[in-house]
């Protein structure tokens, strides 16, 4: 049977980032064939209902995972809260990967939505997830970002998701 991966829509080349661009990653495209793995693209700030463009967001404290147990709020540079936005485009991602039957998530490092080991809060890049990486983590799906290629390959040899 065919491994289903999430990835973030902007890596595969998708205009959806918060300036209307996208972020194509050969790297990750090379590998996705050569795994033979079924990429399900998401974009989580869309699923979440917000345009693009639109104004870039940040942690105001905290990051993903204080996000999800309620502790931490997301904020755009303007001044709006968007947490319960971030919240129900988590939400939508999860279930896009339940439906597809998504073990894993490759994403998009530093986004407050998909970062896997760093995120903004306010302009200072910390350690940290973003909001859909702490809930997909939280549920069992192993995330690895578009720099984590080797250890998702050293994972996939693991043939658990295989
Ligand atoms: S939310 Fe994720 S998929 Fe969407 S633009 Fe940001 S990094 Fe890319």
């Amino acid at each position: 049977m065919p491994t289903t991966i999430l990835v973030s829509a902007c890596l595969l080349g998708i205009h959806c980032r918060y300036d209307g661009a996208a972020k194509p990653d050969l790297r990750v495209k090379d590998f996705l064939i050569r795994k033979e793995l079924i990429p399900i693209p998401v974009c989580p700030e869309q699923l979440g209902g917000l345009p693009t463009p639109r104004t870039p967001c940040r942690f105001a404290e905290g990051s993903g995972k204080e996000v999800i147990t309620g502790n931490a709020e997301v904020f755009s540079r303007d001044g709006c809260r968007l947490t319960e936005t971030f919240l129900v485009g988590a939400k939508e991602t999860l279930e896009i990967a339940r439906q597809c039957g998504c073990r894993l998530a490759l994403l998009k490092e530093r986004s407050p939505s998909c970062g896997v080991r760093q995120c903004y809060r306010g302009d200072h890049l910390l350690a940290g997830m973003g909001v859909t990486t702490a809930l997909l983590a939280e549920r069992g799906i192993t995330v690895f970002s578009e720099e984590e290629l080797d250890e998702l390959e050293w994972c996939l040899q693991g043939s658990r998701f295989t």
